[in-house]
């Protein structure tokens, strides 16, 4: 089989660039492992609605995403102004409203006082009287937050946001890479806090993220749409198994899914073609690129690893409380031992999903830092302790349960800089893009950039 350009994973990353290669003219092969393409961007059919089981919104700075959802004929909405809880040692609390990955803007704000104490409030705002050059230019997270702000801070706040929202530990995390411009803003305004007031005012108004009326999944459907209108080959339940480099293009190699199947509907399981794009996650892509690229991609040993997590989403019905959102959009647990680390209260957060739902009904999704099978009726006890609130088994309409595996995310450390040096070397080889959340970072604006700068970078390949 010859195809102009072979793409190798059907998430987000791979439908962006596959549709940008089609739009251009040139013959697109889409070949995906499992039986369905958009990766992590996911539905489930709940009591009869598809709800999202993967991302459910995108930082709304930036453009591209906006500028996609528009392309693609989708609508951008914001979410409720229902803000996030924290919920630590069984006591609940609004997360602060001025902050960046949890470290407090107003370390005396009254929303801080009632997570921290005064005690360790004083002694966060202390950081403004500690002198910048005494710390010098910190690289990792846990140490900045620990000695400017102490260890109530790192522990109370930044450790629950860094830990659900970006699946890092503060320990890992470096800070150039996490929150851009943090430092710079430490060095001129003197104090940690200050620094994040400087990011916070510099931010657009209004919420951070955003979302897609009828979920976000709906760009990969709606990806996927257009490659098909505009006449892309997309094989489901076709596994790459290598690819080699030889003259005038690439020969890969696709292995059976389905039993009897015949690799993806491929021939012979060989593909010629005369671009590549290796849009997979970060462990296959690495073995797949390896062979062309040993000298810049260390032994498998040598990454992080990823992590694995597991999402209970749950359709609830006549449990009244749940009507005044007790926890706004959702809650973070600061201590979750081995239990659930996060709960969203999806129908308070969106208001498009509200408007879809009977009167009495509520969607709340439970998150598990875990690959182990979560019982629904531990999730249910979970969703209720988290929202305090009576959830009898009668309550359950609904349940659905994904497990995810994602890669490290970029801001560990050490990372971002490897990333660049493996970014230099594919992109001295004609012909070959590669593209996805472990080399762009986890959140769909970061994916969704690099995919379509990888695209702008393949269309003047010079190959071919
Ligand atoms: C539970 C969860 C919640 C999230 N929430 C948010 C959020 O709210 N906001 C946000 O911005 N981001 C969120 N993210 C992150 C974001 O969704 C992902 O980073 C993004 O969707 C990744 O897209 P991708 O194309 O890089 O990878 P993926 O979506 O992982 O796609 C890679 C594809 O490659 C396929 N593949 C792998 N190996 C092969 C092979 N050998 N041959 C063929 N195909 C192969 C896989 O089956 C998969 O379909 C979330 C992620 C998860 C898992």
């Amino acid at each position: 089989m010859n195809v102009d350009v072979a793409v190798i994973g059907g998430g987000v990353a791979g439908l962006i660039v596959a549709r940008a290669e089609v739009l251009a003219g040139r013959s697109v092969l889409l070949l995906e492992s499992s039986d369905r393409v958009g990766g992590a961007l996911a539905s489930a059919d709940i009591a009869g609605l598809p709800v999202d089981t993967g991302a459910e919104s995108f930082a709304s700075r930036g453009t591209a995403v906006s500028t996609l959802i528009r392309l693609l004929g989708l609508e951008q909405v914001s979410p409720s102004s229902a803000g996030a809880w924290l919920l630590r040692d069984g006591r609940a609390n609004p997360l602060p409203a001025v902050g960046v990955m949890g470290i407090p803007g107003s370390p005396l704000a009254d929303d801080v006082r009632a997570i921290l104490g005064t005690g360790a409030s004083v002694r966060a705002w202390a950081d403004r009287l500690i002198p910048e050059l005494t710390i010098g230019r910190e690289k990792n997270l846990a140490e900045l937050v620990r000695r400017r702000m102490g260890p109530d801070v790192l522990e109370a706040l930044v450790r629950p946001v860094g830990e659900n929202v970006y699946g890092l530990r503060p320990e890992d995390a470096e800070v150039d890479a996490l929150v851009p411009g943090l430092n710079g803003a430490l060095t001129t305004t003197g104090s940690l806090s200050s620094a994040v007031l400087r990011l916070r005012s510099s931010a657009p108004a209004g919420s951070a993220v955003a979302g897609v009326e009828g979920g976000v999944h709906r760009i990969a459907d709606a990806l996927a749409a257009d490659l098909a209108r505009f006449g892309a080959d997309l094989r489901t339940g076709a596994t790459v198994t290598s690819i080699d480099h030889r003259a005038g293009g690439w020969r890969v190699r696709v292995t059976d899914q389905a039993a009897g199947g015949v690799a993806g509907g491929v021939a012979g399981g060989v593909i010629d073609a005369a671009r590549v794009v290796v849009a997979t996650d970060g462990a296959t892509a690495r073995a797949l690129l390896r062979p062309i690229l040993s000298d810049a991609i260390a032994p498998e040993a040598e990454w992080p690893p990823g992590r694995s997590s597991t999402v209970v989403s749950l359709a609830l019905e006549g449990v009244g409380a749940l009507d005044a959102a007790p926890r706004g959009s959702g809650v973070l647990v600061a201590d979750p031992g081995g239990g659930a680390t996060a709960l969203t209260h999806s129908s308070a957060k969106w208001p498009w999903l509200r408007s879809r739902l009977p009167a009495g009904r509520h969607l709340v999704r439970v998150s598990y830092r875990t690959a182990d099978e979560v019982p629904i009726e531990r999730a249910v006890r979970d969703a209720a302790r988290l929202l305090s609130v009576e959830v009898p088994a009668s309550a359950v309409v609904d349940a659905a349960r994904t497990r995810w595996r994602q890669d490290a995310a970029r801001a560990t450390a050490g990372l971002s800089a490897r990333l660049a040096t493996l970014s230099g070397a594919v992109a001295a080889v004609p012909d070959l893009a590669v593209t996805g959340a472990w080399i762009a970072g986890a959140g769909l604006a970061s994916v969704v950039s690099q995919a379509q700068a990888e695209a702008a970078r393949l269309a003047h390949s010079s190959g071919s």
